[in-house]
């Protein structure tokens, strides 16, 4: 039986991690379909202290792995395909087998959302795509305009991103202004292959008849005009969706999913703990869910302490 299993390696997972091998739990850390989380699809993290000059973001979270494995624990890739919280110990299925854990941190963080058009889902790898990163550099994008859309941080940082390929990026938000933070905003707005297009949202992502992207077709929500500006690409960064449908029902959550914990990280469930973006809707950072890392490993260890005594 295991003492504590940890469900994600983004940051908060890693951190957790970190903390409970140190305390000897020897703790197993599954990735979930996405190793190193959703940080893995940023290019420089450049708010993440002791870092001066900035850190390519999976380069972040490998050393994270490291650390913890330095100290004992194991990183599995593993996906949890049901958890039962109502028996002691708690049973995960892990692909396909069972896990029984006396204790469990969730940190399974949060994906990108979808604009949850038809045309969107159609296109999807065919010139649609949540992650610049990953995809920017396709032969499919390179010198060809591209639409990202999205008003914060993400859309700004993947539009930069974007700038060293495309031959003009059209940053599509529906309104007048931008939410990301201001530094990121006054880049952004600045960078000469960047235009941005207002108060305007897409409702249709073309051409699916020609099974790749040609253009989106857009709707100013101020005018209510239609238009199409033509691109070979749409990059959605429009925020994030919590990944807990695994603990609905079992979990306190608010109505957008987010886990509500009942004491610092603990759950309504005792021996369950949460950190990270599934969680948290406020701060989002690399940073803070780290943090919740480390305080999910402190109150899962004192957890496991006080069931011994
Ligand atoms: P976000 O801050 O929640 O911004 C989402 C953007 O998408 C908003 O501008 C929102 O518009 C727009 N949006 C949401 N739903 C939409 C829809 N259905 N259709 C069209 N537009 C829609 O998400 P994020 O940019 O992913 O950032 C998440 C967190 O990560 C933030 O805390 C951010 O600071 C952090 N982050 C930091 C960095 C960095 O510092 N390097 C990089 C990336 C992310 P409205 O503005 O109208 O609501």
């Amino acid at each position: 039986m295991e003492k504590v299993v940890i469900i994600g390696t983004g940051c908060a997972g890693l951190t957790a991690a970190i903390y409970t091998a140190r305390a000897n739990l020897s703790p197993l850390v599954l990735t979930g379909l996405m190793p190193g989380g959703l940080l893995t699809t940023t290019s420089i993290v450049e708010n993440y202290p002791g870092f001066a000059e900035g850190i390519d973001g999976t380069e972040l979270m490998s050393r994270m792995q490291k650390q913890a494995e330095r100290f004992g624990a194991r990183v599995k890739f593993g996906v949890v395909e049901a958890v039962d919280l109502s028996r002691r110990p708690f049973v995960l299925r892990v692909d396909g087998d069972s896990v029984a854990a006396e204790a469990i941190i969730i940190a399974s963080g949060a994906r990108h959302r979808q604009l949850g058009l038809e045309s969107e889902a159609k296109l999807e790898t065919k010139g649609v795509t949540s992650c610049a990163t990953c995809d920017g550099a396709l032969p499919i994008f390179r010198h060809q305009p591209l639409v990202v859309v999205g008003g914060g941080d993400s859309a700004c940082e993947e539009a930069t991103y974007l700038t060293r390929f495309a031959s003009v990026v059209y940053l599509v938000h529906r309104r007048g202004e931008l939410r990301a933070s201001k530094i990121m905003a006054d880049r952004t707005l600045a960078h000469p292959k960047i235009k941005p297009i207002w108060d305007s949202v897409v409702t249709e992502v073309l051409d699916v008849k020609q099974d790749k992207v040609t253009g989106v077709r857009l709707r100013n929500l101020q005018t209510r005009k239609e238009s199409v500006v033509a691109c070979a690409g749409v990059f959605v960064a429009i925020g994030h969706v919590p990944n807990t449908q695994l603990f609905q029902g079992a979990l306190d959550m608010d109505p957008n999913g987010y886990i509500i914990p009942k004491s610092g990280s603990m759950t309504n469930v005792p021996g369950v703990f949460v950190a990270g973006d599934c969680s948290d809707h406020v701060y989002r950072q690399a940073v803070t869910a780290a943090g919740l890392g480390c305080a999910a490993a402190i109150d899962a260890e004192r957890y496991l302490a006080s069931l011994n005594r």
